[in-house]
């Protein structure tokens, strides 16, 4: 595995595998790999010939008061990882990298960006935009992969794909989980012993709603209540951002589950800010 710093040396790279036909795909991540980050990367390994695996902890995506400068990082362990998982090449600019101090340039999807994680989030979206379509420019994969846990990133990176034309094609892979349910995350080293031992509730409140949908329930409003009211009980140190009910791929709120319903919450737990999702239909 080749280790790359500078976007010039890794579309250097990129170009000599494009010319000896070899297609490549892409992982992108914040590094601290856990499991789910590993199925990221063996799945883009079983979709091209060369794999390149971008770890950049992006600055645009983080608002102010969010947890950039504790996110966590370990490069080394990260490195033997990705290099585990088949990762023909390891992209980890610094920020000076990515961004010239005069960077002004956004990408944008706002109909999509405005709920869900993008209400207490206003710019994340706008910085994944941006970092991604750089790493596309760069790197120019045939594939790019990211994960069903961030279901709102993975229908807004589809939309800016679909409506800029760009020649990639999107693969996602399901959520990865811990054994009692809860979705990994990068994030889940905050969680103190209490906040841990309670966090699988989230995963258990989201099966309560599919539970009752798939008993016939179709009312989102009951569903929600239902959640919540197991919530209330067995996650008390939970704090709600929002638990919210809508179409998988416009993100439109809906009101009754008939064909395409997706549940989706982000609870704060301690310092951690968790999200999971659930396909009701
Ligand atoms: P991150 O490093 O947290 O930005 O995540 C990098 C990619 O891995 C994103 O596409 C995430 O959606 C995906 N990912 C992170 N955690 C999981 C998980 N538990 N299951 C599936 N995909 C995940």
């Amino acid at each position: 595995m080749r280790i790359f710093t500078k976007p010039e040396d890794l579309r250097a790279q990129c170009d000599a595998w494009r010319k000896n036909d070899e297609s490549i795909a892409l992982a992108p991540t914040m590094g601290f790999y856990h499991a789910g980050h590993e199925r990221l990367m063996r799945a883009g390994k079983n979709l091209a010939a060369r794999l390149v695996v971008s770890l950049f902890v992006n600055p645009s995506q983080f608002g102010p008061g969010e947890d950039l400068a504790a996110y966590p990082r370990d490069l080394e362990r990260d490195k033997a990882i990705a290099a585990a998982c088949g990762a023909d090449a390891l992209f980890a600019p610094d920020q000076e990298a990515m961004y010239a101090p005069d960077h002004c340039a956004w990408v944008e999807v706002p109909e999509l960006a405005a709920g869900l994680c993008g209400a207490s989030r206003p710019v994340h979206f706008r910085g994944v935009c941006t970092v991604v379509l750089k790493l596309f420019m760069i790197a120019n994969p045939d594939v790019a992969v990211f994960g069903e846990k961030d279901w709102q990133q993975l229908a807004i990176i589809r939309r800016m794909v679909r409506d800029f034309n760009l020649p990639v094609r999107i693969a996602s892979i399901p959520i990865i989980r811990e054994e009692d349910g809860l979705a990994l995350s990068s994030r889940n080293v905050y969680l103190q012993k209490d906040e841990r031992g309670q966090a699988p509730e989230i995963r258990r409140g989201l099966l309560l709603a599919k539970a009752l949908s798939d008993a016939g329930e179709k009312n989102v409003s009951r569903l929600r209540q239902a959640v919540l009211a197991r919530w209330a009980q067995t996650l008390p140190l939970g704090r709600l951002d929002y638990l919210s009910v809508v179409h998988p791929e416009s993100l439109k709120p809906i009101e009754t589950v008939t064909d395409g319903a997706l549940m989706a919450c982000a609870i704060r737990l301690g310092k951690a800010r968790l999200i999971d999702n659930i396909l009701l239909k």
